[in-house]
């Protein structure tokens, strides 16, 4: 599994003229350059990159450096990130900044076993700090980037050892010493240009040497596999103030710690005699697809566990997930 050596420049004479002007993309030499590159990486992750960029300004127009953010709170990090999803997210970024702040002096550790201790950092994000931040040879390895070399080889991703395939590249991929910008250019060319549908092949840089673009049999693209469908049905307390109860969820891994109506796995066989059946609706997170049956009661008791919020402002911070309930429930006065 060869590449053809002329690729990298290729790609980085593209990219050239051809980048977005994206925020989080300062000079070589910018102190900021570890902080902007950790808050987009974190972000960037399953979102697109239009929906980041407001968030991104957000943050940094409030936290101008990684100290300022290690120094705010989960309910402050969470409140910002309100509508970008996958809250996880978000509590990892602040346990990160406050690690690297405490024990780095603000700095990015050298060692990919350090960098990979840290809170939600994988292989992918611990390689592209890496590489944007100390120019070290490495690639990135995310969907964008496995389709360009899956296209190229005409070989499908899932028969192809990325790990393998890129030491037996080695040479050729870091032949520029811009490997910061090589990363980028890769991920920006997935973005633009090999797209997942209708790739721009006639007009690509690499359509001469592409065994996609050349074959007769090309492959195929692999789609995102989405679980199976699961049932819930969720239960929500409402009053005649126009507020709903809810309680910190232990007991659905999805949304763990976050404020949500009670709510049960199901198998669509429910008998909720005590309840009002209010609507049906679809409803998916990550690679999670849920089939929702909502159900209410007016009530001015609830239970230990549960707080009452309003369904129009709320000072706390309410997942997107929560969020769509209200909505549901509004609608009922
Ligand atoms: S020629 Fe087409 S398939 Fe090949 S790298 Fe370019 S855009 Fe992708």
């Amino acid at each position: 599994m060869h590449i053809d050596k002329t690729l990298p420049k290729k790609i980085l004479a593209w990219y050239d003229n051809s980048k977005r002007k994206l925020p989080w993309r300062v000079g070589k030499k910018s102190p900021k350059k570890l902080y902007y590159r950790l808050l987009s990486e974190f972000m960037l992750q399953q979102t697109q990159v239009k929906t980041v960029i407001p968030y991104f300004n957000k943050f940094t127009k409030k936290f101008k450096t990684i100290k300022a953010l290690s120094k705010s709170n989960e309910r402050e990090i969470l409140k910002m990130w309100e509508g970008l999803g996958y809250y996880r997210r978000a509590r990892n970024l602040l346990a990160c900044s406050k690690i690297l702040v405490q024990n780095y002096k603000s700095r990015l550790p050298r060692s990919i076993i350090e960098i990979k201790k840290l809170p939600g950092i994988g292989d992918y994000t611990a390689n592209a700090l890496l590489g944007l931040v100390y120019n070290e040879p490495r690639i990135a390895v995310d969907g964008n980037v496995r389709r360009v070399f899956s296209r190229n080889l005409n070989i499908e991703e899932n028969k192809i050892n990325f790990d393998k395939f890129i030491k037996k590249n080695k040479k050729k991929f870091f032949i520029t010493k811009r490997n910061d910008d090589f990363i980028e250019a890769l991920m920006e060319f997935g973005a633009l240009i090999c797209k997942p549908k209708d790739p721009n092949c006639l007009t690509c840089c690499l359509n001469k040497t592409c065994k996609y673009f050349k074959s007769s049999k090309k492959i195929k693209n692999i789609k995102n596999k989405m679980s199976k469908s699961k049932n819930y049905d969720i239960f929500c307390y409402i009053n005649t103030k126009k507020q709903i109860a809810l309680t910190k969820n232990n007991q659905i891994s999805f949304l763990k710690d976050f404020n949500i109506p009670e709510i049960k796995e199901t198998n669509n066989v429910s008998n909720n005699q005590n309840w009002i059946f209010l609507k049906n609706y679809k409803n998916s997170i990550s690679n999670l697809k849920l089939n929702i049956n909502l159900y209410y009661k007016f009530s001015k008791k609830i239970p230990r566990t549960f707080n009452w919020y309003s369904l129009k402002e709320n000072k706390e911070f309410i997942p997107s997930f929560t969020k769509r309930i209200f909505r549901q429930v509004s609608t009922l006065f």
